[in-house]
């Protein structure tokens, strides 16, 4: 099958609407921003092996490359609205194919995300997303604004995907941590609970530690969180036993999990509105003026990370 029929078949849905005015198919597609509102635009790429073990399935490749761009977009508070897809293939396998593809647009409807355009290559399996949302001028949630006296709150469970990861080659892996890593849940309708009122946010998707070490630095302040107060699924503590180990919920990676910043007042309030939207948050920890991340066990006494979250370049 030739590289056209391939983008044909597979990567061609039926897009024309009111802001999606030329989607696949010609040199570049047209879209129309709603009036009033600024873009936001992220790329991500995913690289067998590197990013995914190389014995994912394509389903879940297809899911996982859009989840952590339209994650990027939950964590700014945008709406996604539009995707494009530069894949490159080892060789054309359609039955890989059509599984990687009903993965992505599965997802893509979901969250009426437009697939619009991309590009087909050959060489190793490496998948490359850029998504493009909208959100009013003005409002995003960005990574500057956390405030000393700020709560520091994350949605969800932390150190699930982390630890699919480690028993990833295990005869009998829990079939719900699998799919934290497999299948991530992009934060869409947290962020836009977020807008505008959150002082600061990020998607965790290298580590707590490590992600909210951007945030720190960005806004110029500190924190000290409570490592006893982690937000762990049920599966992690089934599977855990009765050990705790922090290094996982601290800095293991993939979560993509928002973590932000509330003040005082807006707690309540915000608290509830996720917790009706099925994406309850937990208070983990408070922003402070003095500089640094301190975390404290559950007796009070300072913890060290030996392993400070996940880093390509080892920095
Ligand atoms: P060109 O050589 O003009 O860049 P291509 O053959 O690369 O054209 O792509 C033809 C059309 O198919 C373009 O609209 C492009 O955006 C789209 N396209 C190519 N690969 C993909 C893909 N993997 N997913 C979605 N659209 C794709
Ligand atoms: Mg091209």
């Amino acid at each position: 099958m030739k590289e056209f029929n391939l983008i044909q078949r597979h990567f061609t849905p039926p897009t024309t609407s009111a802001d999606t005015l030329l989607g696949v198919g010609d040199d570049a597609a047209i879209i129309q921003p709603p009036p009033h509102q600024t873009l936001a635009i992220c790329v991500d790429t995913l690289v067998a092996g590197v990013h995914f073990p190389e014995d994912t399935h394509p389903r879940d490749i297809g899911h996982k490359a859009l989840a952590v761009n339209l994650s990027d977009l939950a964590a700014m508070a945008a709406t996604p609205r539009w995707a494009t897809l530069a894949l490159t293939l080892p060789e054309h396998d359609d039955t890989w194919l059509t599984a990687f593809a009903e993965g992505f647009h599965a997802l893509a409807r979901e969250h009426g995300v437009d697939l619009v355009g991309g590009d087909t290559t050959r060489g190793p399996l490496t998948i490359t997303v850029q998504a493009l949302g909208y959100l009013p001028p003005g409002q995003a949630l960005r990574r500057d604004g956390a405030q000393p006296g700020d709560h520091i709150l994350v949605t969800g469970t932390l150190g699930d995907a982390a630890l699919a990861l480690e028993q990833w080659d295990h005869p009998h892996p829990d079939s719900t941590l699998r799919a934290r890593l497999t299948r991530p849940t992009p934060r869409i309708a947290a962020g836009h609970i977020l807008r505008g009122r959150a002082h600061a946010g990020i998607d965790i998707s290298d580590g707590l530690v490590q992600d909210l070490g951007h945030v720190l630095k960005a806004s110029g302040v500190g924190a000290t969180l409570q490592a006893g107060a982690l937000p762990l699924s049920d599966a992690f503590r089934g599977a855990m036993g009765d050990t705790t180990h922090w290094r996982l919920p601290l800095a293991g990676g993939d979560d993509y999990e928002l973590l932000f910043t509330l003040a005082e007042a807006d707690m309540e309030p915000i608290c509830q509105q996720l917790a009706e939207q099925g994406c309850p948050a937990t208070v983990i920890g408070r922003i402070e003026a003095e500089p640094g991340l301190r975390i404290l066990g559950p007796d009070g006494a300072p913890l060290t990370l030996e392993q400070g979250g996940y880093s390509h370049f080892g920095d």
